[in-house]
């Protein structure tokens, strides 16, 4: 096949060529390392009702169905490794290809991978800290998580705030600080990549657009359809599993180079 029709060839042509990638990733980055899509058919959802970010203000009740919901998936989250997507894109940092990475995961796994503070935006937050919800203090989340199990009752600062895993709860709004960083790098980019996301939870999936909308080429990554597949800012797409694809598209630019 002639390469220049050869999507792969393509993707890494782009990958060799630019200089400032926006990196956008959701549930499907995560799966490889064993955390399970909570929106999907076997997610939490289907068993749980979720606690409202008011409520949880509210209501102790609320706090302790919160602490008992995050409580279920803490072993799963502290033992997650990151996998070869996380390794790839923290290979792109390395080689100073990185202008941001912005995902929509709570595992924390690209910073485990060694993508630095200042390249990533966990849009929805991070289980792997808590959270005051009145003096902003983070901290590791294990001893707050023994306490809950042993008392049974939802733990406190020592301002007296309420602790929270610092995830982004139903009905609580995104950290501004964090938007305005996306979309600065949006309007920044040389080229955007949407890896393992169903790109239907906004405002999250506008962050690819906008940069594609700047005119830089945007390669879509999933297995199954996505929210943007008919979109013309789509350059173009692979379809499939993205812990298979991306890496060695990522090895083959960058050994290359
Ligand atoms: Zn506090």
């Amino acid at each position: 096949m002639d390469s220049e029709f050869n999507p792969r060839e393509r993707f890494i042509r782009f990958l060799r060529t630019s200089q400032r990638i926006l990196i956008f990733t959701g549930a499907g980055v995560s799966t490889g390392s064993g955390i399970p899509d909570f929106r999907g058919p076997q997610g939490v959802w289907t068993r749980r009702q979720p606690v409202y970010y008011d409520d949880f203000m509210r209501s102790e009740e609320a706090r302790i169905e919160h602490w008992d919901y995050k409580l279920e998936g803490w072993s799963a989250f502290r033992q997650a490794r990151p996998n070869a997507v996380h390794e790839a894109v923290a290979d792109l940092e390395r080689a100073g290809k990185l202008l941001l990475l912005v995902t929509q995961n709570i595992d924390g796994l690209h910073a485990r991978a060694g993508t630095s503070p200042e390249r990533l935006v966990e849009l929805h937050g991070t289980n792997l800290l808590v959270e005051c919800q009145a003096c902003h203090r983070r901290s590791d989340p294990e001893p707050h998580f023994e306490s809950f199990r042993q008392t049974r009752r939802p733990p406190c600062c020592e301002c007296g705030g309420f602790l929270k895993p610092a995830t982004i709860s139903f009905g609580q709004t995104l950290v501004p600080g964090d938007l305005d960083r996306a979309s600065e790098a949006a309007a920044a980019a040389d080229l955007v990549i949407a890896l393992g996301s169903s790109l239907s939870v906004y405002p999250a999936a506008s962050i690819p657009l906008v940069a594609a909308r700047c005119g830089v080429p945007y390669v879509v990554i999933n297995r199954g359809p996505t929210g943007h597949d008919d979109l013309p800012e789509v350059t173009f797409r692979l379809e499939g599993d993205v812990t298979e694809l991306f890496p060695p598209l990522v090895r083959a630019a960058l050994v290359d180079a």
